[in-house]
């Protein structure tokens, strides 16, 4: 758990905090590598033998390489050491299922981030505190939250997103939310209705309002047209980074309230596993007339791009987030093939059920329904029963989602 608070550094401070952001990511890369290339070489066996690469071997050697390295040495330590407890962290999220492959981190002078161990705080004010920051010195936040709160943080999370500087504190988890005692749910995940419940509730996440979404595509055909490095792009890089963070915090906020609504109420909610993956459907293509095999641009691929990425990352979100705040076991994850072309009631599953995007009606018993709606129905009783309606057994369909196989779709 962790509390975000946005961080201001003074102008002097701001080159300061993005070489931290360099450096972490530099140890962070470099730690990489070496693990990776252990990996791979471990079972040689003679001459050849590798020496065992773990986080304890590799902070030895971070030490001789800032000894060798000036401008590595000119940086903090206890920055680049925690790149390296991150680098370990990340490894055993990935041997715990909990995530993937750790991968590389981008060179970018635009976002990075570092670790600040051994935590100072001081509150200057009602609104504002300073968290102490290795080499840099006092940064000043606003503070938005219970200041007791964040003094028991031990380390933070320094990061550079979009123009914009925020400090994590990391606190104890909380405990669990009281589990709510209502009904069970399914939720179905879509593109016209982000989600849709199995009681029949259609969820939106907010998006960027028509204005912003028109802004949004022009400067991306305005980016594809100028010419790299120059100040023009970089212009409309800045504005189309706005923009996104924009979006990012609206989702984030609707994912947190959604999140916390659905955990308070019901004591069970079923999903689609989301390691089958097969997201928002492509535009169709727009055959040039008289012209086979060729298309015509279909106008719908930057918005579709769009789309879909967002979809997606808001979809991987909403499930990390239910998952901190659903009790253990509850949050359960079905296969998601056919959900959309199977009836809730008889089981049918045929192409014909499907009327229309937005309409199921089954051919077998005529049971019609919202076709998303539908689909949540079937992904709760796949859920519940492991059995399909027309009562075929689906052994390990739902997987209660325990302590080694979580996250593991988040990856
Ligand atoms: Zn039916």
């Amino acid at each position: 758990m962790s509390i975000r608070q946005r961080l201001y550094p003074e102008s002097g401070q701001v080159a300061g905090l993005v070489e931290h952001c360099h450096h972490a990511r530099f140890v962070f890369n470099i730690g990489l590598e070496q693990r990776s290339m252990w990996r791979r070489d471990k079972h040689l066996r003679g001459p050849l033998s590798v020496p065992r690469v773990n986080a304890a071997s590799q902070m030895r050697e971070l030490a001789q390489l800032r000894a060798g390295t000036d401008w590595l040495r000119a940086g903090s330590s206890s920055v680049q050491q925690a790149a390296l407890r991150d680098l370990d962290r990340a490894f055993m999220n990935f041997f715990a299922g909990r995530a993937k492959y750790p991968r590389f981190k981008r060179r970018s002078d635009r976002e990075g981030s570092f670790v600040v161990r051994d935590l100072s705080v001081r509150r200057l004010n009602r609104k504002w505190g300073e968290v102490a920051v290795p080499k840099i010195g006092r940064v000043r936040f606003r503070i938005s939250r219970e200041w007791a709160q964040i003094t028991c943080a031990s380390s933070a999370r320094v990061t550079h997103k979009n123009g914009r500087w925020h400090v994590a504190f990391t606190i104890p988890a909380p405990a669990r939310f009281e589990p709510g005692t209502g009904p069970a749910v399914g939720i179905d995940r879509g593109v016209a209705n982000t989600l849709a419940l199995s009681d029949g509730h259609m969820l939106q996440a907010p998006s960027l309002t028509k204005f912003e979404q028109a802004r949004f595509l022009r400067l991306q055909q305005r980016l594809a047209r100028q010419q790299k490095d120059s100040q023009r792009r970089g212009k409309t890089l800045e504005a189309l980074v706005v923009l996104r963070g924009r979006l990012e915090n609206r989702r984030a906020d609707w994912v947190e309230q959604t999140t916390t609504a659905l955990a308070c109420t019901h004591s069970v909610v079923a999903v689609e596993d989301l390691r089958i993956r097969n997201m928002v459907r492509r535009p169709k293509p727009k055959p040039a007339p008289g012209n086979p095999g060729v298309f015509l641009p279909n106008g719908a691929r930057a918005k579709a791009g769009l789309n879909r990425a967002i979809l997606a990352s808001v979809w991987g979100r909403f499930l990390i987030r239910l998952e901190h705040k659903m009790p253990e076991g509850t949050l359960l994850r079905v296969d998601p093939r056919n959900t959309s072309l199977t009836c809730a009631v008889c089981g049918h599953c045929a192409h014909g059920n499907r009327e229309s995007q937005a309409v199921f009606q089954c051919q077998s018993c005529e049971y019609t329904a919202h076709a998303d709606t539908n689909a949540a129905l079937v992904i709760l009783d796949r859920a519940l029963n492991t059995t399909t309606a027309a009562g075929h057994a689906v052994p390990g369909r739902a997987r209660p989602v325990t302590a080694g196989n979580a996250n593991q779709l988040a990856a």
